[in-house]
């Protein structure tokens, strides 16, 4: 199938950009290269330009004869969008809006959306399923929230057909470790820990370590990039026979800071220091997933759900890339 990524030079995009054509997909990265890396992206048709911009991203979907789209062009930093909010709903509102348009208006129905565990914003019932309430509790959320509805709005129309795959916390490198997470600035746990364990950052800051959990600090659901962007292969296939699905994407198993900093300990042989600071706002305290319902419907099942085998991916690619794709 003929796949325009939009993002496909960043963290997620340029790893599911390696999958379609692994499987035989024909993927098309499109990217603004505002946060993306040219490098990240495998020998594939790249084209740069915005998706916010009408006539071009008709005519890029025209010209390679578009049959689906998988959209991760998105600001993802939650204290940034609490800062920043009108960028996030100008770069992830607005701007999927006009991508949606452009989409309608050449005919290209299906797609395959990035979404987030932060439209739940702080959920009463963990693990959390589909149906749990959403009540972001800040831009970010909130903008893919509202990505969420436009889309079930117009598959109502029966002009589309979408998949919303809310991620936990995708990490990790694919395979051999050659395409992974570089963000500027990085604020994600386990990069920024590599970074200390490296010895290219002072020390690990743990924010919050009175939270109502065994350890006192913050439960998260690691998920691999890997298995994360296999699930997207599998709702595109899906949304042949259907026209609206929404998933959870996480391995239903939670891991502490303070877990995640010892497993990177133990995987880079590294001591560093940890500093304990105050909580971060906006940060539940634990999101774990229940994706049964991914695994059911779409047979979706995870390779690399071991916290320590993720780790060790992310570890390689940040040693193969000490200063990231700029190298
Ligand atoms: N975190 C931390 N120190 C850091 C960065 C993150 O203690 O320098 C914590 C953060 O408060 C959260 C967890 O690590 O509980 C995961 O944060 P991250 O930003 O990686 O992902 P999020 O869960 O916010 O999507």
């Amino acid at each position: 199938m003929r796949v325009l990524v939009c993002g496909g030079a960043g963290y997620i995009g340029s790893n599911m950009t390696a999958m379609l054509a692994r499987e035989g997909h024909q993927p098309v990265v499109f990217d603004n290269l505002s946060k993306g890396h040219r490098e990240a992206v495998p020998n594939v048709q790249f084209v740069l330009g915005d998706f916010g911009d009408f006539n071009f991203t008709l005519e890029v979907l025209q010209k390679y004869s578009i049959e689906a789209v998988m959209h991760f062009a998105a600001f993802i930093e939650v204290g940034e969008s609490v800062q920043e909010p009108l960028r996030y709903y100008e770069n992830n509102v607005s701007k999927t809006r006009t991508l949606l348009a452009a989409m309608e208006k050449a005919g290209v129905s299906k797609f395959v959306f990035s979404s987030t565990a932060a439209v739940y914003g702080m959920p009463d019932t963990i693990p959390i399923t589909e149906d749990v309430v959403k009540v972001p509790i800040n831009p970010y959320g909130e903008t893919k929230w509202v990505v969420e509805r436009m889309c079930h709005f117009l598959c109502q129309t029966g002009r589309m057909r979408y998949a919303a795959l809310r991620y936990f916390n995708a990490c990790g490198a694919c395979g051999n470790g050659t395409i992974g997470e570089d963000h500027h600035p990085e604020s994600h746990l386990i990069p920024l820990i590599i970074q200390a364990a490296m010895g290219r950052r002072e020390n690990i800051k743990i924010f919050g370590t009175d939270y109502p959990t065994d350890d006192g600090t913050c439960v998260r659901d690691y998920i691999h990039i890997e298995d994360l962007c296999k699930a997207h292969l599998l709702a595109l296939k899906k949304l042949d026979n259907n026209t609206e699905l929404v998933y959870n994407l996480g391995n239903g198993t939670g891991y502490s800071v303070r877990q995640v900093i010892d497993t990177i300990c133990k995987v880079s042989g590294k001591d560093f220091e940890v500093v304990e600071t105050d909580r971060r706002p906006g940060d539940p305290p634990v999101l774990t997933a229940d994706a049964s319902k991914a695994r059911a419907e779409l047979g979706w099942t995870t390779d690399y759900p071991e916290l320590q085998t993720i780790i060790e991916s992310a570890w390689k690619f940040h040693n193969d890339h000490p200063n990231g794709y700029e190298d």
